[in-house]
């Protein structure tokens, strides 16, 4: 699938020839013309790079990174002036992955676009842990813990609990998760995913203390971020 870029630039003979070059390289470009504008765009969360430049009309690049980074780690390259040394200090400073000083080759702009989107691919592979209500699973180790000690957890029992934190705060009803769990070919008791639940239940909720795989009734179960 193409990549998705937002190009936040308000000089319109610099935003339209990148757009050309980048749609070139095969991306999908969207444009925003001020900061405001481009901060809303950016949040959508339908891009995986932005092109911010630094000054623009109603919010400034730094501001828009700045407000974009409370919320999202999109990859973000900074448009600069030449010799704004001050920008980029800030840019990097604020959470920008890279900068580029205008006026830039296209050559190199696409380099770091690439550059860009690669690091940001490899860290989200690299992500393996997933944490939900103080129970850690690390997926390489194929180990669940609480508190840092160790649950021990049949291979069914563990790809429930996976499915769930995959999915935290979506119901999951007990067909897909028994899909999932016991295979799209698995013919037995429906209630299995309950007595798997169950079980789960007395290793984790009755020995920590917590709520961890909550009932959603007449629909599923639920493991909530809360
Ligand atoms: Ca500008």
């Amino acid at each position: 699938m193409a990549k998705r870029i937002l190009l936040i630039e308000d000089e319109e003979k610099i935003a339209r020839f990148t757009e050309l070059e980048l749609v070139h390289e095969g991306y999908e470009v969207g444009k925003a013309y001020d900061g405001r504008q481009g901060l809303e765009e950016a949040l959508s969360g339908k891009y995986d790079l932005v092109l911010l430049d630094v000054m623009l009309p109603a919010l400034n690049g730094l501001e828009v990174l700045r407000r974009l980074r409370k919320e999202s780690s999109v990859p973000v390259i900074m448009l600069t002036a030449r010799d704004a040394v001050m920008d980029k200090v800030s840019g990097l400073d604020a959470g920008a992955d890279d900068y580029i000083t205008k006026p830039f080759a296209i050559e190199e702009l696409l380099a770091r676009v690439r550059v860009a989107l690669k690091k940001h691919t490899d860290q989200v592979q690299q992500t393996h842990r997933l944490t939900v209500c103080g129970v850690t699973m690390d997926t390489d180790r194929h180990e669940v813990t609480c508190n840092g000690e160790a649950i021990e957890l049949t291979n069914r029992e563990y790809e429930l609990v996976h499915v769930l934190m995959e999915n935290k705060n979506i119901v999951m009803d007990r067909e897909k998760l028994m899909n999932r769990v016991c295979g799209y070919d698995y013919i037995g008791e429906t209630n299995i995913i309950d007595v798997y639940v169950r079980h789960i239940r007395s290793k984790i909720d009755d020995v920590y203390g917590i709520r961890f795989i909550q009932t959603v009734r007449g629909v599923g179960y639920v493991i909530k971020d809360e």
